[in-house]
């Protein structure tokens, strides 16, 4: 169930590889703590920065995020779930030091690139 326009490369990736190409090498897809489930999208474990793309519709983006109205019910409060799940998280990383940036998938990836070099740098000194 995708409610917005989705280009063919899926931001994601197009992110990493801008990453990759800047000479950033971080692990996918990973816990970055070792007590928590949570998993980020992209993590750069030496300087504790977690980096989550947030889908429009699941996390509930307030341009795109859309409220089904068949089973209606079930869909807010599965979106609500989400949401509620990306704050605990986004609390139990900043708790223990990290850096946590959330972007959506609608923004452009350069803008996306420089938000995190941005932090990336500001940890690195
Ligand atoms: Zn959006």
């Amino acid at each position: 169930m995708q409610a917005t326009a989705r280009r063919d490369t899926p931001p994601e990736l197009e992110i990493r590889s801008l990453l990759y190409r800047r000479g950033y090498r971080y692990r996918v897809d990973m816990s970055p703590l070792a007590n928590h489930r949570s998993r980020a999208d992209i993590v750069f474990t030496r300087l504790r920065v977690a980096v989550y793309i947030d889908g429009c519709f699941w996390h509930g983006c307030p341009l795109h995020g859309t409220w089904p109205k068949v089973n209606g019910e079930w869909w807010r409060n599965k979106i609500e779930a989400n949401r509620q799940r990306d704050r605990e998280a986004t609390a139990v990383l900043l708790r223990a030091g990290w850096s946590v940036l959330r972007i959506w998938e609608h923004e452009e990836p350069e803008s996306a690139l420089n938000l995190i070099v941005a932090e990336l740098q500001s940890k690195s000194c």
